[in-house]
Protein backbone atom coordinates (compact mmCIF):
# COMPACT_ATOMS: atom_id res chain seq x y z
CA UNK A 1 0.00 0.00 0.00
CA UNK A 2 3.03 2.32 0.56
CA UNK A 3 4.16 1.98 -2.45
CA UNK A 4 0.77 2.49 -3.81
CA UNK A 5 0.44 6.25 -1.79
CA UNK A 6 3.59 6.61 -3.51
CA UNK A 7 2.58 6.88 -6.75
CA UNK A 8 -0.23 8.73 -6.26
CA UNK A 9 2.40 11.54 -4.46
CA UNK A 10 1.97 13.96 -6.83
CA UNK A 11 -1.40 13.14 -8.50
CA UNK A 12 -3.97 15.77 -7.21
CA UNK A 13 -6.93 14.61 -5.14
CA UNK A 14 -9.62 14.22 -7.60
CA UNK A 15 -12.70 12.15 -7.85
CA UNK A 16 -13.32 10.09 -10.49
CA UNK A 17 -15.88 12.34 -11.48
CA UNK A 18 -13.88 15.43 -11.57
CA UNK A 19 -14.08 16.72 -8.13
CA UNK A 20 -11.13 18.48 -7.03
CA UNK A 21 -10.83 17.96 -3.22
CA UNK A 22 -8.44 19.40 -1.32
CA UNK A 23 -6.16 17.51 1.33
CA UNK A 24 -3.80 20.04 3.58
CA UNK A 25 -1.58 18.65 7.00
CA UNK A 26 -2.21 19.66 10.24
CA UNK A 27 0.93 20.62 11.87
CA UNK A 28 2.75 22.39 14.72
CA UNK A 29 6.22 22.13 14.57
CA UNK A 30 8.88 23.77 12.17
CA UNK A 31 9.90 20.59 10.29
CA UNK A 32 6.39 19.99 9.71
CA UNK A 33 6.23 21.71 7.08
CA UNK A 34 9.10 19.48 5.02
CA UNK A 35 6.35 16.61 5.18
CA UNK A 36 4.04 18.88 2.29
CA UNK A 37 6.11 17.00 -0.71
CA UNK A 38 6.85 13.53 0.90
CA UNK A 39 3.22 12.64 1.29
CA UNK A 40 2.09 14.79 -1.77
CA UNK A 41 0.06 17.21 0.45
CA UNK A 42 -1.38 20.55 -0.83
CA UNK A 43 -0.28 22.97 2.30
CA UNK A 44 -1.02 23.15 6.14
CA UNK A 45 -4.25 23.75 6.60
CA UNK A 46 -3.88 23.79 10.63
CA UNK A 47 -0.52 25.19 11.95
CA UNK A 48 -0.97 24.89 15.53
CA UNK A 49 0.82 27.59 17.08
CA UNK A 50 0.28 26.71 20.58
CA UNK A 51 2.81 23.73 20.21
CA UNK A 52 5.71 26.47 20.68
CA UNK A 53 4.41 28.12 23.50
CA UNK A 54 3.80 24.38 25.41
CA UNK A 55 7.58 23.10 24.86
CA UNK A 56 9.19 26.74 25.87
CA UNK A 57 9.74 27.54 29.62
CA UNK A 58 9.06 31.06 29.08
CA UNK A 59 6.67 33.25 27.26
CA UNK A 60 7.60 32.81 23.41
CA UNK A 61 9.08 36.67 22.22
CA UNK A 62 7.92 37.94 18.97
CA UNK A 63 11.11 37.41 17.44
CA UNK A 64 11.13 33.46 18.30
CA UNK A 65 7.53 33.74 16.95
CA UNK A 66 8.84 35.24 14.11
CA UNK A 67 11.25 33.60 13.50
CA UNK A 68 9.65 29.82 13.81
CA UNK A 69 6.37 31.39 11.10
CA UNK A 70 9.19 32.29 8.57
CA UNK A 71 11.01 28.97 8.67
CA UNK A 72 7.44 27.40 8.33
CA UNK A 73 6.39 29.62 5.12
CA UNK A 74 9.85 29.01 3.47
CA UNK A 75 9.59 25.35 3.77
CA UNK A 76 6.11 25.36 2.24
CA UNK A 77 6.98 27.42 -0.52
CA UNK A 78 4.00 28.27 -3.14
CA UNK A 79 1.78 26.04 -0.86
CA UNK A 80 -0.66 27.82 1.50
CA UNK A 81 0.00 27.90 5.27
CA UNK A 82 -2.75 28.71 7.77
CA UNK A 83 -2.07 30.05 11.07
CA UNK A 84 -4.40 29.45 14.20
CA UNK A 85 -3.91 31.67 16.88
CA UNK A 86 -3.01 29.69 20.02
CA UNK A 87 -5.81 27.23 21.67
CA UNK A 88 -3.77 27.83 25.07
CA UNK A 89 -5.94 27.13 28.50
CA UNK A 90 -7.85 24.87 29.72
CA UNK A 91 -6.13 21.16 29.50
CA UNK A 92 -2.72 22.90 27.67
CA UNK A 93 -2.36 25.42 30.72
CA UNK A 94 1.03 27.39 30.67
CA UNK A 95 2.88 27.07 33.65
CA UNK A 96 4.33 30.76 33.03
CA UNK A 97 0.68 32.13 32.98
CA UNK A 98 0.29 31.72 36.40
CA UNK A 99 -2.53 33.47 36.37
CA UNK A 100 -4.16 31.71 34.12
CA UNK A 101 -4.03 28.06 35.60
CA UNK A 102 -6.79 26.37 35.48
CA UNK A 103 -8.58 24.83 38.28
CA UNK A 104 -11.90 24.92 36.31
CA UNK A 105 -13.57 21.59 36.44
CA UNK A 106 -14.67 21.33 32.81
CA UNK A 107 -11.35 22.92 31.45
CA UNK A 108 -12.90 22.09 27.88
CA UNK A 109 -15.59 24.46 28.12
CA UNK A 110 -12.85 27.16 30.26
CA UNK A 111 -11.05 29.75 29.77
CA UNK A 112 -8.95 28.54 26.76
CA UNK A 113 -8.42 29.75 22.88
CA UNK A 114 -9.95 32.73 21.80
CA UNK A 115 -11.31 33.83 25.16
CA UNK A 116 -7.75 33.73 27.22
CA UNK A 117 -6.34 35.53 23.66
CA UNK A 118 -8.89 38.50 24.16
CA UNK A 119 -8.86 38.91 27.33
CA UNK A 120 -4.32 38.89 26.61
CA UNK A 121 -4.72 41.53 24.28
CA UNK A 122 -0.80 42.24 24.55
CA UNK A 123 0.08 38.26 23.62
CA UNK A 124 -2.01 38.09 20.85
CA UNK A 125 -0.94 41.70 19.45
CA UNK A 126 2.62 40.04 19.67
CA UNK A 127 1.48 36.78 17.54
CA UNK A 128 -0.28 39.20 14.96
CA UNK A 129 2.93 40.88 14.46
CA UNK A 130 5.49 38.05 14.35
CA UNK A 131 2.93 36.49 11.63
CA UNK A 132 2.37 39.72 9.64
CA UNK A 133 6.11 40.34 9.56
CA UNK A 134 6.68 36.86 8.58
CA UNK A 135 4.34 36.65 6.28
CA UNK A 136 6.56 39.28 4.05
CA UNK A 137 4.55 39.64 1.19
CA UNK A 138 3.15 36.59 1.14
CA UNK A 139 -0.48 36.00 1.72
CA UNK A 140 -1.27 35.61 5.22
CA UNK A 141 -3.91 32.92 6.48
CA UNK A 142 -5.07 32.89 9.80
CA UNK A 143 -7.83 31.27 11.92
CA UNK A 144 -9.84 32.05 15.37
CA UNK A 145 -9.98 28.93 17.77
CA UNK A 146 -13.37 28.24 19.56
CA UNK A 147 -15.53 31.33 18.36
CA UNK A 148 -18.67 30.94 20.28
CA UNK A 149 -20.13 34.19 19.01
CA UNK A 150 -19.38 36.19 15.93
CA UNK A 151 -18.41 39.08 18.04
CA UNK A 152 -15.28 37.58 19.20
CA UNK A 153 -14.37 36.68 15.86
CA UNK A 154 -15.00 40.30 14.85
CA UNK A 155 -12.76 41.25 17.60
CA UNK A 156 -10.09 39.34 16.99
CA UNK A 157 -10.20 40.29 13.27
CA UNK A 158 -9.74 43.94 14.44
CA UNK A 159 -6.88 43.73 16.21
CA UNK A 160 -5.41 42.26 13.76
CA UNK A 161 -6.38 45.10 11.20
CA UNK A 162 -4.89 47.48 14.02
CA UNK A 163 -1.63 45.84 13.36
CA UNK A 164 -2.09 45.75 9.67
CA UNK A 165 -2.45 49.39 9.81
CA UNK A 166 0.24 50.06 12.16
CA UNK A 167 2.82 48.26 9.58
CA UNK A 168 0.96 50.06 6.76
CA UNK A 169 1.65 53.48 8.15
CA UNK A 170 5.15 52.95 9.35
CA UNK A 171 5.83 51.26 6.05
CA UNK A 172 7.11 47.57 7.98
CA UNK A 173 6.59 44.79 5.94
CA UNK A 174 2.92 43.73 4.87
CA UNK A 175 1.67 40.66 3.52
CA UNK A 176 0.50 40.96 0.09
CA UNK A 177 -2.99 39.92 1.36
CA UNK A 178 -4.54 38.73 3.89
CA UNK A 179 -7.73 35.99 4.40
CA UNK A 180 -9.04 35.75 7.78
CA UNK A 181 -11.28 32.22 8.79
CA UNK A 182 -13.35 31.05 11.73
CA UNK A 183 -13.13 27.80 13.26
CA UNK A 184 -16.15 26.01 13.75
CA UNK A 185 -15.81 23.99 16.93
CA UNK A 186 -18.68 25.40 19.08
CA UNK A 187 -22.36 24.08 18.08
CA UNK A 188 -23.93 27.22 19.03
CA UNK A 189 -21.79 29.03 16.36
CA UNK A 190 -23.61 27.04 13.57
CA UNK A 191 -27.28 29.68 14.19
CA UNK A 192 -25.29 32.41 13.65
CA UNK A 193 -23.90 31.83 10.24
CA UNK A 194 -26.01 34.01 8.74
CA UNK A 195 -24.01 36.70 10.27
CA UNK A 196 -20.12 35.44 10.28
CA UNK A 197 -20.14 34.04 6.91
CA UNK A 198 -20.28 36.96 4.80
CA UNK A 199 -17.18 38.22 7.17
CA UNK A 200 -14.92 35.33 6.86
CA UNK A 201 -12.91 33.95 3.97
CA UNK A 202 -12.93 30.58 5.00
CA UNK A 203 -14.46 28.05 7.43
CA UNK A 204 -12.69 25.23 9.19
CA UNK A 205 -14.72 22.81 11.05
CA UNK A 206 -12.54 21.28 14.15
CA UNK A 207 -14.52 18.21 14.55
CA UNK A 208 -12.62 17.12 17.45
CA UNK A 209 -13.81 19.58 19.81
CA UNK A 210 -17.12 20.01 17.76
CA UNK A 211 -18.09 16.43 18.42
CA UNK A 212 -17.54 16.34 21.61
CA UNK A 213 -19.60 19.61 23.08
CA UNK A 214 -22.28 17.60 20.15
CA UNK A 215 -22.45 14.45 22.27
CA UNK A 216 -21.01 16.22 25.41
CA UNK A 217 -18.25 13.60 25.72
CA UNK A 218 -15.00 14.03 26.22
CA UNK A 219 -12.83 13.46 23.96
CA UNK A 220 -9.81 12.50 26.20
CA UNK A 221 -12.08 9.48 28.22
CA UNK A 222 -11.13 6.12 26.49
CA UNK A 223 -14.61 5.15 27.69
CA UNK A 224 -16.88 7.39 25.73
CA UNK A 225 -15.09 7.05 22.58
CA UNK A 226 -16.78 3.72 22.54
CA UNK A 227 -20.13 5.63 23.19
CA UNK A 228 -20.41 7.67 20.16
CA UNK A 229 -19.37 7.23 16.48
CA UNK A 230 -17.89 10.11 14.02
CA UNK A 231 -20.31 8.51 11.03
CA UNK A 232 -23.70 8.79 13.60
CA UNK A 233 -26.43 11.03 11.67
CA UNK A 234 -26.50 13.77 14.13
CA UNK A 235 -22.90 14.94 13.20
CA UNK A 236 -23.44 14.01 9.89
CA UNK A 237 -26.71 15.65 9.57
CA UNK A 238 -25.03 19.05 11.48
CA UNK A 239 -22.26 19.00 9.06
CA UNK A 240 -24.41 19.00 5.62
CA UNK A 241 -26.29 21.49 6.95
CA UNK A 242 -23.08 24.32 7.31
CA UNK A 243 -21.34 22.63 4.24
CA UNK A 244 -24.52 24.04 2.66
CA UNK A 245 -24.89 27.33 4.10
CA UNK A 246 -21.24 27.81 3.67
CA UNK A 247 -21.56 26.91 -0.10
CA UNK A 248 -24.47 28.83 -0.56
CA UNK A 249 -22.46 32.21 0.88
CA UNK A 250 -19.36 31.35 -1.27
CA UNK A 251 -17.37 30.61 1.79
CA UNK A 252 -14.86 27.88 1.42
CA UNK A 253 -15.24 25.12 4.13
CA UNK A 254 -12.62 22.48 5.53
CA UNK A 255 -12.86 19.97 8.21
CA UNK A 256 -9.67 19.90 10.07
CA UNK A 257 -10.49 17.65 13.23
CA UNK A 258 -9.29 13.82 12.68
CA UNK A 259 -12.43 12.60 11.41
CA UNK A 260 -11.09 13.32 7.97
CA UNK A 261 -7.92 11.64 8.26
CA UNK A 262 -10.05 8.49 7.85
CA UNK A 263 -11.15 7.16 4.67
CA UNK A 264 -14.76 6.23 5.35
CA UNK A 265 -14.77 9.17 7.69
CA UNK A 266 -13.82 11.34 4.63
CA UNK A 267 -15.95 9.85 2.25
CA UNK A 268 -18.79 10.52 4.47
CA UNK A 269 -17.69 13.91 4.63
CA UNK A 270 -17.41 14.14 0.65
CA UNK A 271 -21.17 12.86 0.70
CA UNK A 272 -22.65 16.31 2.67
CA UNK A 273 -20.34 18.56 0.34
CA UNK A 274 -17.15 18.96 2.29
CA UNK A 275 -14.06 18.14 -0.21
CA UNK A 276 -11.52 20.32 1.77
CA UNK A 277 -9.62 18.29 4.43
CA UNK A 278 -6.85 19.18 6.82
CA UNK A 279 -5.80 15.73 8.32
CA UNK A 280 -2.03 14.20 9.89
CA UNK A 281 0.09 13.77 7.26
CA UNK A 282 0.24 9.96 7.44
CA UNK A 283 -3.51 9.72 6.35
CA UNK A 284 -2.66 11.76 3.09
CA UNK A 285 -2.30 8.97 0.91
CA UNK A 286 -4.93 6.37 2.52
CA UNK A 287 -7.54 9.59 1.83
CA UNK A 288 -6.11 10.57 -1.25
CA UNK A 289 -6.48 6.97 -2.72
CA UNK A 290 -9.64 6.64 -1.71
CA UNK A 291 -10.82 10.32 -3.25
CA UNK A 292 -9.36 9.22 -6.36
CA UNK A 293 -11.22 6.21 -6.61
CA UNK A 294 -14.69 7.63 -5.54
CA UNK A 295 -17.72 9.04 -7.75
CA UNK A 296 -18.38 11.77 -5.77
CA UNK A 297 -21.86 12.75 -6.99
CA UNK A 298 -22.90 8.97 -6.29
CA UNK A 299 -21.73 9.41 -2.74
CA UNK A 300 -23.49 12.32 -2.31
CA UNK A 301 -26.97 10.49 -3.69
CA UNK A 302 -26.35 7.81 -1.32
CA UNK A 303 -25.31 9.72 1.46
CA UNK A 304 -28.94 12.25 1.39
CA UNK A 305 -30.84 8.60 1.48
CA UNK A 306 -29.30 7.28 4.31
CA UNK A 307 -29.38 10.63 6.50
CA UNK A 308 -33.21 11.12 5.57
CA UNK A 309 -33.89 7.51 7.26
CA UNK A 310 -31.33 6.63 9.49
CA UNK A 311 -30.14 3.34 9.51
CA UNK A 312 -29.26 2.25 13.11
CA UNK A 313 -25.40 1.17 12.03
CA UNK A 314 -24.27 4.19 9.74
CA UNK A 315 -21.01 2.62 9.66
CA UNK A 316 -22.19 -0.29 8.50
CA UNK A 317 -24.45 0.92 5.77
CA UNK A 318 -21.52 2.94 4.74
CA UNK A 319 -18.64 0.51 4.79
CA UNK A 320 -21.31 -1.68 2.60
CA UNK A 321 -21.92 0.55 0.00
CA UNK A 322 -18.24 1.40 -0.16
CA UNK A 323 -17.43 -2.16 -0.80
CA UNK A 324 -20.24 -2.28 -3.50
CA UNK A 325 -18.57 0.40 -5.47
CA UNK A 326 -15.19 -1.55 -5.42
C1 LIG B 1 -10.41 20.30 16.60
O1 LIG B 1 -10.91 20.61 17.68
O2 LIG B 1 -10.95 19.50 15.81
C2 LIG B 1 -9.13 20.89 16.16
C3 LIG B 1 -8.70 20.74 14.94
O3 LIG B 1 -8.40 21.57 17.08
P1 LIG B 1 -7.60 20.86 18.27
O4 LIG B 1 -7.62 19.38 18.00
O5 LIG B 1 -6.23 21.44 18.27
O6 LIG B 1 -8.41 21.25 19.46
MG1 LIG C 1 -10.13 22.30 18.79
Amino acid sequence: RRAEFATIRGAPATTKDGRRCTLMVNAGLAEDSAQLEAVGADGIGLFRTEFQFLVSATLPGRDSQLRLYRQVLDAAGDKPVIFRTVDIGGDKALPYLADEKDEAENPAMGWRALRLSLSRSTLMKAQARALIEATDRRVLRVMFPMISEPWEYEEARALFEEQLAWARDNRRIQPSRVEFGAMLEVPGLAEMLDVLLPRVDFLSIGTNDLTQFLFAADRADPRLAQRYDWLSPAILRFLRRVAREATAAGVPVRVCGEMGGRPLEAMALIGVGIDNFSITPAAVGPVKAMIRSLDAGAVRTRMEQLLARPPRDMRKALTDWAKRQG
